[in-house]
């Protein structure tokens, strides 16, 4: 490998400046420093001002000054934490600065992929995006690739900040999950495959509206040459109107992906995947359902891309332990299997959980959406009892009562997970799931710990069951 540069020096002479100290500013502040770049960092909250201060070693501090902005002439670029927008609702002040410096917005990916180039190295970059489904997909990638022994890196949106990850040699591979907000602020990141896995309305007080959310996604396959891979799943008609548009201009490699269509390059149905008319492997029991056939048909295809073997694709997609909190099984006790779902907080995410499930014993509630639990009603005939917990719990029985569906109000998981257990035993259900349809912040502090405290539960149930 040809390295041009000692990692303490990729960035010398450079300056940056870099508002908002979250998860992606600090690892931005700490790397660029460790690359030899000098670092002006500001974030409004004193508490974040502090944990940046701790975070650095005595080497990293010489090039970072705490200080808040007046002007950005004199930067390369600034680092613009993803939660604050730079364009719509309105543009954050600091966003006006860069303007006027004349001084790009940037991700911090694409100051990862600089750092690599610098460094010498050709490891290739994957990027993945979509409005759901986007973690499990660079995860099982990842997954596959440890599996086949290639040095790989993860992380983006999920995971690892992008730049606290470490740099690749040339056969390593990086694996992104990238959030419009990231895609935005790309200016030379080049993917050597990029995935579009489907588009619905999300995000759009940052976008304007679905054309400006469509707009940013797109950006991920912004300078792909014809040797690169564009994979876009076409189960949604936004999603296909862009295949048929990369189809037509021919510079990029475009493989579809679908679990309706089965001309597809690639199509999933109940647990087999192909490619064109030929088998090419099963996904295993984290892998449950449709809407995981379409992130399990995106990796196959990139891993192939990749030049991983058929055989060892087949092998992973069995082995991949799934992501937490995701449909993820936590125990199994007298024959009842305990699953934890707690990210799903909308009626979407729920039903494609419910939809796994024949018969079950469903855990909801918290701080319910706007269409509520209306979305499920053609999967209520799956529910045996519904165990309803938080504060909108009044608003989900009053539609579960509207279609007899028997519920009971039992307002907190630590009653909820007992109550349910007893109740499978005694209607001889096999499935309790806790897909809550509803965010966790009337009672958690976020998805993550709501599932914690799930598991916690569920490990004392079956601890005493196994005991009496
Ligand atoms: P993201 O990172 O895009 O939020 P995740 O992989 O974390 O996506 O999945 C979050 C939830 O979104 C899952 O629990 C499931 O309910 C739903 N989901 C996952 N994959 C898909 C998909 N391909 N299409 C639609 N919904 C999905």
């Amino acid at each position: 490998m040809n390295i041009p540069a000692h990692p303490h020096t990729l960035f010398k002479g450079q300056r940056f400046a870099v508002f908002g100290l979250g998860r992606n500013g600090l690892s931005a502040v700490c790397a660029l420093a460790m690359y030899g770049a000098h670092v002006q960092a500001w974030d409004d909250t004193e508490a974040t001002r502090s944990a940046l201060k701790q975070h650095l070693s005595s080497s990293q501090q010489k090039h970072v000054y705490l200080a808040p902005f007046t002007t950005l002439e004199g930067f390369t670029a600034l680092i613009l934490s993803p939660g604050i927008p730079h364009h719509l609702p309105y543009p954050h002040p600091i966003a006006q600065y860069a303007k006027q410096a004349g001084i790009p917005i940037l991700s911090d990916a694409e100051l990862l992929y600089r750092a690599v180039r610098s460094y010498g190295s050709q490891a290739r970059f994957i990027g993945i995006t979509g409005t759901n489904g986007k973690s499990t997909t660079t995860a099982l990638l990842a997954h596959i690739f440890h599996q086949a022994e290639i040095p790989t890196a993860a992380g983006g949106n999920l995971g690892p900040a992008a730049l606290s990850l470490p740099l690749l040699p040339n056969r390593g591979i990086y694996v992104l999950e990238m959030s419009s907000y990231m895609l935005e602020r790309l200016k030379s990141l080049h993917f050597n495959a990029a995935c579009l896995l489907n588009l619905t309305p999300d995000h759009l007080d940052r976008h304007g509206d679905m054309t400006g959310y469509t707009h940013a996604k797109m950006h991920i396959f912004n300078h792909q040459t014809p040797q690169d891979l564009a994979v876009i799943g076409v189960d949604d008609p936004l999603c296909r109107h862009i295949a048929h548009t990369l189809f037509q201009k021919r510079n990029v490699i475009c493989e579809t992906i679908s679990t309706t269509d089965p001309t597809s390059t690639y199509f999933g149905e109940n647990g087999t995947l192909w490619h064109h008319d030929h088998v090419l492997a099963h996904t295993g029991p984290t892998l449950l359902g449709c809407h995981n056939m379409q992130n399990a048909a995106a990796a196959v295809a990139m891993a192939r891309f990749m030049g991983i073997s058929d055989q060892a694709v087949a092998q992973a997609l069995l082995s991949f332990p799934g992501l937490p909190h995701r449909q993820k099984r936590v125990a199994t006790c007298h024959n009842i299997t305990f699953i934890d779902d707690s990210k799903a907080t909308n009626a979407e995410a729920t039903s494609w959980a419910l939809e796994c499930y024949e018969k079950v014993i469903w855990i909801a509630g918290g701080l319910a959406k706007d269409n509520g639990i209306t979305p499920l009603i053609p999967l209520f005939h799956r529910l045996v009892h519904t165990f309803l917990i938080g504060k909108d719990a009044p608003i989900l029985a009053s539609t579960l009562a509207a279609h007899h569906v028997p519920y009971s109000m039992v307002d907190t998981l630590e009653n909820a997970v007992p109550a349910a257990y007893h109740e499978a035993r005694r209607t001889s259900t096999t499935i309790i799931l806790l897909s809550p349809a509803c965010a966790s912040f009337d009672q958690f502090a976020n998805f993550e710990a709501r599932g914690i405290r799930f598991q916690e539960l569920v490990q004392n149930i079956c601890q005493t069951a196994q005991e009496s």
